[in-house]
């Protein structure tokens, strides 16, 4: 077996002092394999965000963490940013109201790969191009609130993965969207991941989304994993009756595949 890309080993996360606090993650375990694409499941308040922030690292101060996340291929520390790019739910928390589309498409760029002014804004051209915004030339001089909300997060994913990273962490980045839009994201996010030779990390409650974009999937219940297996298998043939019930609870709204799987 070749190393995984990430090795998650008894971590937990609490919120909060002692007589108030919240366990929002307890003694996980889990791998993301290099170039996987691992779909992290589980109902509002399971712990999806708060595993996505402690891979990247952008857990807030009141965050208690033990444990350990370990970069088993990498010999040196994760910098969020060039190995790490985030997506986050809702394009508006990750772009910059008063930053052109261009100076926020480079920063990741010209912080993190070095390059110049102009290599970074031929950079940024090119990344709008891969998300497919019309008229790249033109955005790169625009607003955020010159674009629709589908627009934006395709925005965000190109200033995402401006420094090349490792993987790509999306969480729910399609959930404020409409469905038809959604679907738009869903198809650029598997092309990008796919062409960069990334890993994603993909947090989402729709296991729908999960079986048609991850290899791997995590079910996740009350801050624990409560089981993990590649996609067909866990989809298939579920161990856990959590999972079974999160399977069939969708089984109306998903495709024919996951039905003929179910
Ligand atoms: P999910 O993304 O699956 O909805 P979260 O990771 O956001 O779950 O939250 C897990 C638990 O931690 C929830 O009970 C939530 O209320 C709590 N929580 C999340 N962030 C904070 C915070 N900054 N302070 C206190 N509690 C938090
Ligand atoms: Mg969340």
């Amino acid at each position: 077996m070749s190393k995984p890309l990430l090795q998650v080993r008894d971590l937990s996360v609490v919120y909060g002092r002692r007589n108030a606090a919240t366990h929002a993650l307890s003694t996980v375990d889990l791998d993301v394999a290099v170039g996987g694409r691992l779909a992290v499941i589980g109902e509002s308040g399971s712990g999806k965000t708060t595993l996505a922030l402690a891979l990247a690292r952008l857990l807030p101060p009141e965050a208690v963490v033990e444990g350990s996340i370990a970069w088993p291929g990498l010999d040196r520390s994760p910098v969020g940013g060039r190995d790490i790019g985030y997506v986050f739910q809702d394009p508006g928390s990750s772009l910059n109201p008063v930053l052109t589309i261009g100076e926020q498409v480079s920063e990741g760029a010209r912080r993190h790969l070095g390059l110049s002014r102009g290599a970074a804004k031929k950079r940024a051209l090119e990344l709008l191009e891969r998300v497919r915004i019309p008229d790249p030339e033109a955005a790169l001089r625009a607003y955020p609130h010159q674009f629709s909300g589908g627009q934006r997060q395709r925005i965000a994913i190109a200033a995402a993965i401006a420094a090349n990273p490792l993987v790509l962490i999306a969480d729910e980045p399609t959930s404020a969207l409409d469905m038809v839009v959604q679907a738009g994201i869903v198809r650029l996010l598997d092309r990008l991941v796919r062409d960069e030779g990334m890993s994603l990390i993909l947090i989402t409650h729709d296991i729908a989304l999960a079986s048609g974009l991850a290899d791997a999937i995590a079910v996740f219940r009350d801050g624990r994993l409560v089981e993990t297996g590649p996609t067909p298998q866990l989809l298939s043939r579920p161990a856990n009756a959590y999972t079974r019930m999160l399977i069939n609870s969708h089984i109306d709204f998903t495709s024919p595949r996951l039905i003929e799987a179910g």
